[in-house]
């Protein structure tokens, strides 16, 4: 079967991994990365630290053989830890033992992995090549004279400036949420494209290592201090570092703008975060050192222009951080892409037919982005806020209640996101039945001793044995 080389916008942490797989199914793969090597050059765009990894990204780490090595590098999270104002730590765990963990991984040290395997496997990498857009040779969109059906790519060499064109058989676009592989694909008048960017932002803090390299507070939680409207969180490192992210509204009294000065800064931390405060010896100086980042969801349609180009990752569908997903929901892009890849070549057909391979790979795949997309704004309030109630909190119990007494059928919806591979629309779907559900059973309780046991099986017989196990 004829495999045509395969060209790669971004070499961030999808495009590496679907290059890695495609090497190793035989497909000759060129990655052009707009930023410097990280392994030889610092580079910082002043995002997190590290990530939240869980089943459906491992899941696809482990299917292109890179997970083991990253495994001694990540840090299991068992649940929640919030930090109150009072001083007092409430943790919340997220599943129901300690095989139902996130994990903090260096998201460098994940690049890193990628960027390594990808060039073992055979993937030619160039690194400070921008793209600036690609098109159908033939349209002459980007204004390019060939006749021929392939793709024009152009580049820019961001050292010396000079702009290049390369012809391309097939181009994916792995360049994040800012995609110019999108911005070119979305000159075509039936391209749909929203981006929703949120009233707040974030800044990326370090809670630095104690002596001897030692962690200045519980390892195995994701730390939150939920004030509100806004809120802090901490992800453990191996090194005894933490990564911290700060969310805040842009405006207003409580937001980046009003903190204009380290005595503000250090003020605002020291009333509402007095003992991460107390950790952060160079909060001041880190707060300014970094950027104040922006978030936003991206919906777009259509991911694919004929059997040429497709947008995968974030340029397809970036989504705000707060399930922990982002990443996750790219990989699983590779996962779903590369089975769809696979049948395509084992269906005994000559050549492959990428126009219909993308578009299988759009359809299965939207309803799912479309659905955590939701799920991520959803979960920014329970996060800033409703972790902090002592209702909610009670409510997370018997969430894990009820999946321990009706296995497979109530299945929380935090772990069929995170603990499961089940589709995110299916997670959404069911997730919404059980949270009414929930509602009706706790309705003014707040023990678990007085939940009626009787009543829950009778409601979740109701709502939920239709649906099936999952
Ligand atoms: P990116 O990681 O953005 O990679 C794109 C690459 O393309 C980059 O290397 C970039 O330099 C390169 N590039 C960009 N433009 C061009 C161009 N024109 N030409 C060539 N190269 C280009 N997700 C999780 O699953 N768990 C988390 O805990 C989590 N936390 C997050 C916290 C924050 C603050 C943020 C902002 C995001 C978080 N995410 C998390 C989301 C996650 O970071 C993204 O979903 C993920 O990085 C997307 O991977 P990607 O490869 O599609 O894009």
């Amino acid at each position: 079967m004829k495999t045509p080389t395969i060209t790669i916008a971004g070499a961030g942490l999808v495009g590496p991994l679907l290059a890695i797989s495609l090497r190793q199914r035989g497909f000759p793969v060129v990655l052009y990365e707009r930023r410097a090597d990280m392994r030889r050059v610092q580079v910082s765009d002043g995002r997190s630290i590290n990530l939240a990894v869980s089943a459906r990204g491992i899941y696809a780490l482990q299917q292109a053989g890179v997970w083991s090595e990253l495994r001694d590098i990540a840090i299991p999270m068992r649940g929640r830890l919030m930090h109150l104002l009072t001083g007092e730590l409430i943790f919340q765990p997220y599943g129901q033992d300690e095989s139902e963990v996130i994990n903090s991984v260096s998201r460098a040290a994940l690049n890193i992995a990628l960027l390594d395997a990808a060039e073992a496997a055979g993937v030619v990498i160039h690194f400070q090549q921008r793209c600036l857009g690609c098109a159908r040779a033939a349209d002459g969109i980007v204004g390019y004279a060939r006749a021929d059906d392939g793709i024009v790519v152009r580049l820019r060499d961001e050292q010396s400036g000079q702009e290049k064109l390369i012809a391309a058989e097939v181009v994916i676009g792995a360049d994040g949420s800012s995609s110019a592989v999108r911005g070119e694909m979305s000159r075509s008048p039936e391209f749909r494209l929203f981006e929703e960017r949120l009233d707040y932002g974030y800044k990326e803090l370090t809670i630095p290592a104690g002596q001897g390299g030692s962690h200045a507070m519980e390892t195995r939680a994701l730390h939150i201090w939920p004030r509100g409207s806004y809120m802090l969180i901490a992800l453990p490192n191996v090194d005894g570092t933490y990564g911290c992210i700060l969310f805040l509204p842009f405006e207003g009294e409580r937001g980046f703008a009003a903190l204009d000065s380290e005595s503000r800064v250090v003020e605002f931390f020291r009333a509402n975060f007095p003992d991460a405060l107390a950790l952060m010896p160079n909060l001041a100086e880190n707060y300014f050192a970094n950027p104040t980042g922006a978030m936003v969801t991206v919906r777009c349609f259509p991911w694919h222009q004929e059997g040429n180009i497709l947008l995968l990752g974030d340029a397809a569908h970036a989504i705000v951080p707060f399930f922990g997903q982002g990443i996750n929901c790219g990989f699983e892009d590779c996962t779903c892409f590369l089975e769809l890849l696979d049948a395509a070549r084992t269906s005994g057909a000559e050549s492959i037919d990428w126009q219909k391979l993308f578009t299988d790979f759009e359809s299965s795949r939207k309803p799912n982005t479309e659905a955590i997309a939701d799920l991520a704004l959803e979960n920014f309030v329970e996060m800033r806020d409703r972790v902090a109630d002592p209702h909610f909190l009670f409510k997370k119990k018997v969430d894990l209640a009820l999946e321990a007494r009706f296995p497979g059928l109530y299945v929380p919806k935090y772990a069929m996101v995170a603990f499961h591979r089940i589709p995110y629309a299916v997670a959404q779907q069911r997730g919404r039945i059980q949270d009414r559900l929930l509602d009706e059973l706790c309705a003014g309780m707040n023990r678990l001793e007085d939940i009626d046991w009787s009543k829950a099986a009778m409601l979740v017989h109701r709502d939920l044995t239709q649906l099936g196990k999952r």
